[in-house]
């Protein structure tokens, strides 16, 4: 490796012992920029890669609500403002009782890369909280994201930081979120977080966005090989809003997609989870007291697989769309002795390290989750651009909008590859093109 780099993230292992997720991340962008730091020796001198791995803004803070029962809980909120070199900080809100300082870490400087690439100008950063939303009546997730807010609210704003919403906080908790900047703040600037219902200030497609997205991503990239996906059979893990806009898009351009999952193990539809019926029943387990994708088995009766991940099934097109890290290595091999040839991340950061390198020696085609879920941010920033015009555009409007995006994402991504001479490399060239703007205009606003 390149002595600098090398060199850094030496020290960011040190500064950073314990979030095995952030070093993650920071070694996976780091293994693609090799070329880059060669061709730009000055990056040193301006401390580039120190500067893009230190968050410029890491905002941690107690919330203090009641349950109806009266009973006060503390949980731990956060945003992490990671990159502004490109635009106001921009990002997803989670809530999670897995969310830590490491995973939101990982998760913002991912989000830098990701929102650069969408080529709109969107900074990186991510948020939320350890509270578990699952469970909880109403009114409990309504004083919460009022209690979040009452002190997020001081921290963003239309130019400033614009969150939106992640695993765990979806319209609902958007429409709470921003009732409660509205009566803090005053005024409507509802430009201030993405995500939001129609009637107060949302964009058309963007519930469907992150899903639609990587099905145009892939489609792309399909073509690239003279194929398409008509036809395909497709596994994809999860069962939320990344995993639904996916299934429909997919279904859609003629693919079968067999599997869903959830916790409590995978369910596998021979017959294709493809009519609106099967598609719409994912929002609505969504919604119910027990958590997981059995119940879909049971109403479909379709094969449920307690305990276990999807990537045992036979498919051409194997797609992640549930949480960081779920791939590992025994699923990757699997995916191979399959003989799948595609794989696309949809969640952030998919896949194990072991189990990248894995699926990439066996020389599978691969899309990386910087730029195939990309989609969902890029019509947040639509849907900014709305706010800030005061009009609404057409669904119309909005899907070839994101068909442009997600076509120039694979364009730009392929073309970084080959201008270092790396061939069809979707990998190493979302990396190295999302680098190269944030590192661009970095240099260019001086040592800040
Ligand atoms: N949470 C989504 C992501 O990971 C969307 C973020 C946004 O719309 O700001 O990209």
């Amino acid at each position: 490796m390149n002595a600098y780099l090398d060199r850094v993230l030496r020290e960011v292992h040190e500064q950073n012992p314990a979030e095995p997720e952030f070093l993650q991340a920071v070694e996976e962008v780091f293994a693609s920029l090799e070329p880059v730091i060669n061709k730009h020796p000055e990056y040193e001198s301006l401390a580039l890669l120190e500067r893009i791995t230190e968050p410029e803004r890491t905002i941690i803070f107690r919330i203090v609500w009641e349950d109806d029962k009266g009973i006060t809980h503390v949980n731990r909120g956060y945003r992490i403002q990671f990159n502004s070199a490109i635009g106001p900080y921009k990002g997803g809100l989670r809530f999670d009782p897995a969310v830590d300082l490491s995973i939101l870490k990982c998760l913002g400087f991912e989000q830098t890369f990701k929102n650069s690439l969408t080529s709109l100008p969107i900074g990186g950063a991510k948020g939320g909280s350890d509270f578990d939303p699952h469970g909880k009546s109403d009114h409990e997730i309504m004083r919460f994201c009022q209690a979040y807010m009452t002190e997020l609210c001081r921290h963003i704003g239309p130019d400033t930081d614009v969150p939106a919403g992640d695993i765990g906080v979806g319209s609902r908790e958007i429409g709470y979120l921003y009732g409660q900047y509205k009566r803090i703040t005053g005024g409507f600037r509802n430009g201030a977080l993405t995500g939001k219902g129609i009637a107060y200030g949302g964009s058309l497609l963007r519930p469907e966005a992150s899903g639609y997205g990587a099905a145009y991503y892939i489609r792309e990239v399909l073509k690239h090989f003279g194929e398409s996906i008509r036809g395909k059979t497709v596994a994809l893990s999860g069962y939320g809003n990344v995993t639904w806009g996916t299934a429909r898009k997919i279904t859609d351009l003629g693919g079968k997609v067999v599997t869903i999952s959830g916790r409590d193990g995978y369910v596998y539809d021979p017959e294709g989870i493809s009519t609106p019926e099967k598609i719409a029943y994912l929002l609505e387990m969504r919604a119910m007291p027990v958590r997981g994708v059995k119940l879909y088995a049971d109403r479909f009766g379709a094969e449920f697989h307690p305990e276990e991940r999807p990537w045992q099934v036979k498919a051409d097109i194997c797609i992640p769309c549930a949480v960081q890290n779920e791939v590992s290595l025994a699923d990757a091999m699997n995916i191979v002795n399959n003989g799948t040839k595609y794989y696309f991340e949809a969640s952030n950061m998919s896949t194990e390290p072991d189990a990248m390198t894995y699926l990439r020696e066996h020389g599978l085609i691969i899309g990386p989750a910087k730029a195939v879920n990309a989609g969902g941010v890029a019509v947040s920033a639509l849907e900014m651009a709305q706010n800030s015009q005061r009009l609404s555009w057409t669904a119309d409007e909005v899907d070839d909008k994101l068909k442009h995006i997600m076509s120039s994402i694979v364009e730009n991504s392929v073309q970084a590859a080959q201008k270092y001479g790396l061939g069809y490399n979707l990998i190493d060239g979302a990396n190295i093109a999302a680098f190269e703007k944030v590192a661009e205009a970095m240099r260019a606003q001086g040592l800040v």
